[in-house]
């Protein structure tokens, strides 16, 4: 789905070096690591320093599509800091860096694309806690990919669509963007009277100036960045508590509420139904923005509230809900992981389906399974993608559910779900790869799994004994 060409990422990674901004080695050593070490992305994620915090306030105007932002980040550095980069894009305008309150020093060179590199008036001392304000202004852009789909700032006749998986955050407000630095949020975010504008977490407050109306929200829970948005638009909303007690925010654009509603209705029973499987739901609040954006062509599973481009399906809905508790709570280290994440959501759909008295999740793999071993559902395998191009292959989710219904055969449903649900007990709120999950498997299960899932999960070949 989303695609970066890895011999090009190989020619930037040539170009940082002829062009180092960071001569001297005795500086170099104190420079903030330009990427986090992800083979898919290379410039993504920086090192140096862990962000807790990010206090974004945005003023977007759906009219001019234009943004004003102040982005707050609150950090830890790793190391003494001379000098580190935060990722975002060169598309806004920015007007000024402060670091603890002094004005620094600050570029994006052009080779870099997602760079800026930021050097303090005073050195930032190792342990301590840091804060970095960014003023920026301009009309967002969106990221298309090779492969022609779209992500980051996506406008709408009467808002955006805001989406970064996997690189659309720093197309909008800077961040440390890589998967394993989760941090907390508030958004301060104010449109034009009657537009809504709709973040991650919980609403707490709403104030109206003028024609203009800021919507607060705070997320609690630490979040990655591709799962950030703050959607804009023209709103129906409705909210309430899931009879197992989790409070829910539902959105759909007024054009679509008839035809989405139906379906929405049914997040309250899956968000518990869910909670039953895998433990209690893991954040604060649940819900969806279901908006009229079916240019960008697939929903994405934005912690606490799922985004949808179009009305979602009934399997849609489970797959992102899921995602909630695999994806979001559970997140992969690395993005060659992604199975931990579309694996897991995808066989979640697939026992929401069975549970409501449809197609059972057996059902699914046999209809699967009988696909010919030339068939995309079965390349790449799902625990090894192979690139960044791979990364939303039909293979990571179909095989990648029936690895998981495979298992849930092997050792009895008391046996798996109970590794699902401790598997998310454990590592609720943290980054994981797939090795650690076939670690956990075999320990809690008592059994041996080595050869199957390498047979499912690493193998080329379609699996045929295991
Ligand atoms: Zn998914």
């Amino acid at each position: 789905m989303h695609q970066v060409s890895v011999s090009l990422a190989g020619t930037i990674l040539a170009t940082v070096a002829l062009t180092g901004l960071t001569a001297a080695p005795a500086l170099a050593s104190t420079h903030g690591a330009r990427g986090a070490g992800d083979r898919y992305f290379p410039l993504q994620g920086n090192g140096g320093y862990d962000v807790k915090h990010y206090d974004l306030r945005l003023r977007y105007d759906p009219a001019s599509r234009h943004l004003r932002a102040r982005t707050i980040i609150r950090a830890t550095a790793k190391k003494r800091l001379t000098s580190f980069d935060l990722d975002f894009r060169r598309n806004l305008r920015i007007s000024t860096v402060t670091v603890n309150g002094v004005g620094a020093v600050f570029h994006q060179p052009a080779a870099l694309k997602q760079e800026l590199v930021v050097r303090p008036f005073r050195a930032v001392a190792k342990d301590k806690t840091f804060t970095v304000v960014v003023r920026y202004a301009g009309t967002p852009a969106a990221i298309t990919d090779p492969d022609g789909s779209v992500e980051g700032w996506v406008p709408t006749k009467d808002g955006a669509f805001v989406v970064g998986e996997p690189q659309g955050a720093p197309s909008w407000f800077p961040c440390n963007d890589t998967p394993r630095d989760k941090a907390t949020y508030d958004f301060r975010v104010t449109v034009p009277r009657g537009v809504t504008a709709i973040a991650n977490g919980d609403l707490t407050g709403q104030t109206r100036k003028g024609r203009w109306t800021t919507f607060r929200w705070h997320n609690r829970e630490p979040m990655s960045t591709y799962l950030v948005t703050v959607t804009t638009g023209r709103f129906d909303v409705r909210t309430g508590t899931t009879p197992g007690g989790v409070p829910y925010y539902i959105a759909s654009d007024p054009k679509l509420t008839a035809k989405s509603s139906a379906v929405l209705a049914k997040l309250p029973a899956v968000t518990d139904y869910l909670a039953e499987l895998y433990g209690p739901y893991p954040f604060s609040s649940t819900g969806a923005i279901v908006d009229d954006a079916s240019k960008v062509g697939y929903a994405l599973e934005t912690q606490t509230k799922p985004v949808y481009d179009r009305p979602p399906d009934e399997l849609t809905l489970a797959h992102e809900a899921a995602h909630m508790y695999f994806g979001d709570s559970v997140t992969f280290k690395r993005w060659r992981d992604i199975w931990i994440a579309e694996g897991f959501a995808e066989f979640s759909s697939w026992m929401w389906s069975e549970h409501t008295g449809g197609k059972t999740a057996q059902g699914f793999f046999d209809t699967y399974y009988k696909k010919k071993a030339t068939s995309s559902v079965w390349k790449p395998p799902p625990g090894n993608p192979g690139s960044a191009a791979n990364l939303f292959s039909a293979s990571v989710y179909l095989r990648g559910a029936m690895t998981l219904q495979a298992l849930r055969v092997k050792l009895g449903d008391a046996t798996f779900f109970d590794v699902l649900r401790s598997w998310h007990q454990t590592h609720r709120g943290r980054n994981v790869t797939v090795g650690q999950f076939r670690a956990f498997a075999e320990q809690r299960s008592g059994q041996d799994l080595s050869r199957f899932f390498d047979v499912w999960l690493v193998r080329k070949a379609k699996p045929t004994s295991w």
